[in-house]
């Protein structure tokens, strides 16, 4: 506890902005990573707090949610600590072993304060079934056995990310789960499926925490063989290169940062929303009362002026002035173009991670 008071002593000393740029001009080389883990945690907020206590002897950064299903965290740690670092984190019942995720092409300087927060899940479900937890998850495969699983006529293959994340890049055989909520999903996949209760389901997403969460929902519903990708796309896709095996993945795999996307094979399988012809660029809408997340082509972006319609591009083009009064009051949330519901990028989407 006396900690945490004290480093709220020390945010309002020093601003945000300030940390941020002590952690620029600080030369120490840090390393970006992830982690996350499903096990029960009974307190917390207490576990919390000594997380936090404990932490702040490495020098680490990052973003951590606590939940009574487990942890989810996104770091920065100073590479020198590394090794402590891991050793400390295999030291807690729940973690040991767990898979850190590294970043790649990153100078480590991702976050500047240390924030460990508490929420009711990690990964928010909408499952109010009392009696579902998760105890009892799938087995896990990996790059290998993912393929040779999936080599099976068999075996169904289930996409558990949300629409626009498929839509630029899939595995083979996948099958998506047609809405933008994760909480949507879950029954929406169980339904699907439910003749194939016997049948081998292998389900993946980005990094493995949504699938997990997905196989032991499956489990809950009655579903008996029921695996997940390890460590989900980005793990198969350093492993597929690492051994040398064949890459079932085709196209990008759509990540949140600024690239909005790492390339995986030189296919694109998805089309401009303008135009239709091939492209998998995802871009927000340049007029930021939209900022609609969708697919454009070069050609388009050109003739558009990253607009997503002629309603943003008549918009953009008004006095600055008047386009800050019309953004005033403007609540455009999260703002997503979904294919299957409209078949031009205009206004329509409402999704959400
Ligand atoms: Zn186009
Ligand atoms: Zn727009």
């Amino acid at each position: 506890m006396t900690v945490q008071i004290s480093t709220m002593a020390l945010h309002n000393r020093v601003s945000r902005r300030e940390l941020k740029e002590r952690v620029l001009l600080d030369p120490t080389p840090r390393t970006t990573l992830s982690f996350y883990s499903y096990f029960r945690i009974s307190d917390p907020a207490g576990f919390r707090d000594q997380l936090f206590r404990d932490l702040s002897q490495f020098g680490v950064f990052g973003r951590i949610y606590v939940a009574e299903e487990g942890i989810n965290a996104q770091m920065s740690v100073p590479t020198e600590n590394l090794e402590s670092f891991r050793s400390y984190l295999y030291s807690i019942e729940g973690l040991d072993g767990v898979r850190l995720n590294i970043a790649v092409n990153d100078d480590g300087k991702s976050f500047y304060v240390l924030d460990i927060k508490v929420r009711n899940k990690i990964v928010a479900d909408g499952i109010d079934d009392p009696d579902f937890n998760m105890d009892r998850k799938g087995q896990y495969v990996n790059a290998e056995q993912f393929n040779q699983l999936t080599a099976d006529p068999d075996t169904v293959v289930i996409d558990m990310r949300n629409h626009y994340e498929f839509e630029v890049g899939h595995f083979e055989k996948a099958i998506e789960i047609p809405s933008d909520t994760f909480r949507e999903q879950l029954p929406m996949a169980a339904g699907m499926m439910e003749a194939d209760k016997d049948r081998n389901i292998i389900m993946y997403c980005t990094g493995g925490i949504r699938c997990e969460k997905a196989s032991a929902y499956m489990l809950h519903k009655g579903f008996r063989n029921v695996f997940h990708l390890e460590g989900g796309i980005i793990n198969y896709t350093n492993e597929v290169k690492s051994k040398g095996l064949d890459n079932k993945f085709h196209g990008k795999n759509f990540v949140f940062d600024q690239r909005l996307g790492e390339r995986i094979t030189d296919e694109v399988i998805a089309c401009c929303h303008q135009c239709g012809q091939p492209a998998d660029t995802h871009v927000n809408c340049v007029n930021d009362a939209c900022h609609l997340l969708f697919i454009q082509c070069d050609e388009c972006k050109e003739k558009m002026e990253g607009c997503c319609s002629q309603e943003c591009l008549d918009f953009i083009h008004l006095p600055e002035e008047e386009q800050r009064e019309k953004r005033a009051g403007i609540d455009k949330g999260r703002n997503v173009f979904n294919k299957s519901r409209s078949r031009s990028p205009r206004h329509s989407g409402d999704g959400s991670a």
